[in-house]
């Protein structure tokens, strides 16, 4: 159903909304962290890699959540971005068999994201893998971790070897139906040492990245003109900050524009992702509060910023409890109580149009 609201042109009252999920179909925390350990590497017990080993029973997503967020945003209505790993922790390809999911359950994942949740959002790659990079040429995995090998390849100016790594990526979604938009990087941390204190996720060689993003898009579709990288980099221009816009990091020759985008940093349900843990109603609350007067959330809105902000497959499904999914259930349900028609969900390439700067 087309919206009749004109997304360049939305007023002052309204309010813009963008929903990013990151790391679908994985558990990337727990996979990261397994597979940089078997490579030797030590892997911290803190932050995100609290307890990693205990995410082991809930390393995949299961069908009936990937079913549960589609019923969600196509309930409220629910517009943004929405990972989809071509190659998911290096297990295998999702256009031939990746090891942990069965054949069906794989194709049924699939036909959910492509045939409900890309209806409402962007789905990007998270590069490849979401663990260490995988040659796209050998198919070797390689001793880093994938986004200081992107980082690496874009200070370097490798921009051959970086096309190839995407041009993967979107040929791998291509081969199940699903046309990539935009590209998300995820957070990781260098134990090769590999980019030399540089990052992507500080906005060192993101134009590069812009650039060869924008080519490859071309590749599939030569009418694309825009597109949109996530690398969590943070706000640099004072507008961005003040309205959580997504900000301009490449512009074509021709005019092509490629805008990095802005969300709230943490993610809201993080305190769950080992479970529900006796935190769950806290943490509904703490985003909007069931008055509807309070809440992180309510303060962005309130603010003038757009409300954008991140979730993870991990966090959503909680250690397979779905405490995230009930969670986010319950705020949208809220926000839509307190905003009603006010609040504008976009997809992140809608986002960057009406508000980008
Ligand atoms: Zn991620």
């Amino acid at each position: 159903m087309e919206s009749f609201i004109d997304r360049t042109k939305v007023a002052d009252d309204l309010i813009n909304a963008c929903f990013i999920v990151d790391d679908t179909p994985v558990n990337a925390t727990y996979w990261a962290q397994l597979q940089q350990s078997a490579a030797g590497y030590d892997t911290p017990d803190t932050g995100w890699a609290t307890r990693w080993r205990d995410m082991a029973p809930a390393s995949l997503l299961r069908v009936k959540d990937a079913e549960r967020f589609a019923d969600m945003i196509e309930e409220f209505g629910i517009r943004g971005k929405f990972t989809c790993l071509p190659c998911p922790a290096a297990l295998g390809r999702v256009d031939q068999a990746v090891r942990g999911f069965s054949d069906d359950d794989l194709k049924r994942i699939l036909s959910i994201i492509r045939d409900r949740i890309a209806k409402q959002m962007d789905i990007t790659p998270e590069v490849l893998t979401h663990t260490q990079p995988y040659d796209p040429e050998t198919g070797a995995r390689l001793p880093h971790a994938e986004t200081f090998w992107l980082t690496h390849l874009c200070v370097t100016g490798q921009a051959e070897k970086l096309r190839a790594y995407l041009r993967h990526a979107w040929k791998i979604l291509s081969n199940v139906g699903i046309r990539a938009r935009g590209l998300t990087v995820g957070g990781m941390s260098d134990f090769s040492g590999i980019a030399q204190g540089k990052s992507l996720a500080c906005g060192d060689g993101r134009d590069v990245l812009g650039e060869a993003l924008i080519a490859i898009e071309r590749e599939f579709n030569p009418k694309v003109h825009a597109s949109f990288i996530y690398t969590g980099a943070p706000s640099y221009t004072e507008e961005g900050k003040r309205k959580r816009a997504p900000e301009t990091v490449f512009k074509a020759g021709d005019g092509a524009v490629v805008h990095e985008l802005q969300s709230i940093v943490d993610d809201p349900i993080f305190p769950v992702i080992l479970g529900p843990c006796d935190v769950v109603a806290k943490t509904t609350d703490a985003l909007i509060s069931p008055g509807l007067d309070r809440g992180l959330l309510v303060d962005e809105a309130e603010s003038g910023r757009a409300v954008v902000f991140t979730v993870h497959c991990q966090t959503l499904v909680a250690l397979d409890s779905g405490v995230g999914l009930d969670i986010m259930h319950e705020v949208c349900r809220r926000l839509k109580e307190r905003y009603g028609k006010r609040l504008v969900w976009h997809t992140a390439l809608e986002l960057c149009s009406a508000i980008g700067v």
